[in-house]
């Protein structure tokens, strides 16, 4: 805003919006206008019991206390009449008319100026793109349409929101016993994930209002501006309580904040994170109004929003994976003339990756396809077009996984789930999945059996050969290297390098902290101790050592289990996800196999030396 002729307009625009609202409110308190006969008559009629008069303005209430208003032409002859039906009359002179009336006047103008300038701003996105043109903006929003019925496949999230949907409904059944009620839940998913869906049917199911904000809504070029409109949109919620506020992005204003030497831009951010987080912690529990916030980049939010009493439940949503890919489909067909021999499931198995919102957009797809062909029911081959279509369009984002990937991304992370499942000390396997998440392919989760404190060198050596086990599946069957396993190799030389350095597990340096992590006020940082030049490139060879023993082991374990290796891939790319408990399930049919396979070289292996003593014996 450095140009004044912009400034200028700007004012412009402010001052007809103004006169605009101003308008729209008047309109809204103005109780209904008579005309002047009418008013008359109903003041013969004796039905007035007071008026106030402001100008030629008269508004007052009838005997039943109804407001009313008009407009008299000339007031003073009124004046006896009123006295002689007893009306209670009382006056105000008119001082602002004039200045009402040059901005009447300018009014078409300056609607004008300020809708072009608006425009104008829109079509080049900037920063005026949101807020400023609404003059009615917090209303509550229909929801009561949609409910859980409508947001398929992610059974366990709606379970555990079903806690909210009762608070909703009966606050003061938890209220009651002195529990806490939760105040604000964080929605965390890629977008497309169903985090509105899932917002708007809790206050579905929960039949409550439904207040609904982009996070970048808040952020606008006027300083204390996002700042007002967060009160201002907890004073219309309170208003409507029980109900749910939605915050869609929230980290255009939850980032974390800067503190010190902030640019104007994010200065207005930071007072609009912090007047949300007066407002969260202003609202005391008898007033049923729930958070919602949802992001899919919840690493840079600020912590203060996570705190207890704020966001203090965090969710996450991942891609659906087969199963929901299936489910989902189901609800969107249902909408759709489908015909019969719709394959659902043979549909979802060829769109790994989608999000739910591709899949909607997928069938609304196929039903224009099959419009425009004149069919009578969506078809397989219109299914097939659209797909084709969308995948076209998500290959140029480049967020398509090609069939070669997938089958990359199943070895590998089968490499690690099988290697830290056959080494002895290792953290249990939680679940595996070759669904995309952020940056990563696919992955790998294991869970402590309970909090360490301390661990063991073996455990670090495990951890790294688990690490390295994806790595190493890839070479194994595909005989390449790829990117893929960046991020494993940087956390397993973390591993090597602390064990070295910092935990003085390497026999020939000793127990010495050659490295420190420090978790300081600015972030954690590295000290290092100073060394030779010979103890250093000692520290380079041993963390070389532990490595390459480590890599070993994976690929001695994976060579060895080389067909648990390709069942469980396999079973990973029909099954996408799989837990702890269908791992087992492979597992143990391997281990029959290999039993059987055992046996029956054995009684191969007895034949042979039979024959070979018969040989002998002949
Ligand atoms: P987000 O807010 O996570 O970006 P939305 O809630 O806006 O995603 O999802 C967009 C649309 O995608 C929804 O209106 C719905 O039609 C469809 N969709 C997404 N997830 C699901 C789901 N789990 N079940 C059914 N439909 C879904
Ligand atoms: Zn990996």
């Amino acid at each position: 805003m450095k140009n004044p002729i912009q400034l200028g307009l700007l004012l412009l625009t402010i001052t007809a919006l103004t006169v605009l609202g101003y308008n729209v409110y008047l309109r809204e308190i103005t109780p209904p206008v008579l005309t002047y006969t009418e008013f008359l008559a109903e003041l013969r009629e004796n039905n007035i019991e007071k008026i106030h008069l402001q100008g030629g303005v008269i508004t007052g209430e009838d005997r039943a206390g109804r407001p009313f208003g008009t407009f008299a032409p000339d007031v003073s002859a009124l004046i006896p009449l009123l006295q002689e039906k007893k009306v209670e009359i009382s006056a105000e002179a008119q001082t602002e008319s004039g200045a009402i009336d040059i901005f009447k006047s300018l009014l078409p103008l300056l609607l004008i100026l300020g809708g072009w300038l608006i425009f104008s701003k829109k079509q080049s996105g900037g920063a005026f793109a949101h807020g400023s043109g609404r003059s009615t903006r917090f209303k509550p929003v229909e929801s009561d349409l949609v409910t859980f019925k409508d947001v398929a496949g992610i059974a366990e999230v709606t379970e555990e929101l079903q806690e909210v949907v009762e608070f909703l409904k009966k606050p003061e059944k938890y209220s009651r016993l002195g529990g806490r009620i939760p105040k604000g839940v964080l929605l965390q998913g890629a977008p497309g994930t169903g985090k509105t869906l899932l917002a708007k049917a809790i206050a579905g199911e929960a039949s409550v209002a439904f207040f609904s904000m982009g996070g970048s809504d808040f952020v606008e070029i006027f300083a204390g501006v996002g700042a007002s409109r967060v009160r201002e949109l907890f004073v219309e919620a309170k208003k409507s309580a029980p109900c749910i506020i939605f915050i869609d992005e929230i980290d255009a204003i939850g980032g974390r904040r800067s503190g010190s030497s902030s640019s104007g831009s994010s200065d207005e951010r930071e007072q609009t994170l912090n007047a949300l987080l007066v407002e969260m912690d202003g609202f005391s529990s008898g007033e049923t109004v729930i958070m919602i916030a949802a992001t899919n980049r919840p690493d840079i939010l600020d912590p203060a929003l996570l705190r207890p009493g704020r966001f203090d439940r965090q969710i996450t949503i991942s891609l659906p994976d087969i199963k929901g890919r299936i489910k989902i489909l189901e609800v969107h067909a249902r909408k759709i003339l489908a015909s019969a021999e719709i394959d659902l499931e043979k549909i979802a198995r060829s769109i790994p990756g989608f999000s739910g919102a591709e899949i909607a957009n997928l069938v609304n797809e196929a039903a224009l396809m099959a419009a425009r062909r004149s069919k009578e029911a969506v078809e397989m081959d219109d299914f097939e077009e659209a797909k084709d279509k969308i995948i076209m369009g998500l290959a140029r984002k480049s967020i398509v996984v090609s069939e070669k990937d997938r089958r990359i991304t199943a070895y590998h992370e089968a490499g690690h789930a099988i290697v830290g499942l056959l080494l002895e000390e290792t953290d249990p396997l939680h679940k595996i999945t070759i669904i995309p998440r952020g940056r990563a392919m696919g992955l790998t989760q294991q869970l402590p059996l309970d909090e360490r404190y301390t661990y063991s060198r073996e455990y670090l050596q495990n951890r790294i050969t688990t690490l390295l086990g994806g790595r190493t599946a890839e070479t194994l069957v595909f005989n390449r290297l790829t990117t893929g396993a960046s991020n494993d190799i940087i956390a397993a030389t973390e591993i090597a390098t602390r064990l070295i350095c910092e935990w003085g597990m390497s026999e020939a340096l000793g127990p010495i902290a050659y490295r420190q992590s420090v978790d300081g006020f600015l972030g954690s940082s590295t000290l290092v101790k100073p060394h030779s030049e010979m103890i250093a490139r000692q520290i380079d060879v041993e963390i070389k050592q532990v490595i390459d023993t480590c890599s070993d082991e994976a690929r001695a374990i994976l060579k060895k289990h080389n067909k648990f290796l390709h069942k469980f891939a396999e079973a990973l790319l029909i099954n996408e996800t799989m837990d702890a408990e269908e791992v087992d399930i492979v597992y143990r049919s391997y281990l029959k196999e290999r039993e059987l396979e055992q046996i029956l070289t054995e009684t191969r292996g007895n034949d042979d030396t039979c024959t070979q003593r018969n040989t002998n014996g002949i």
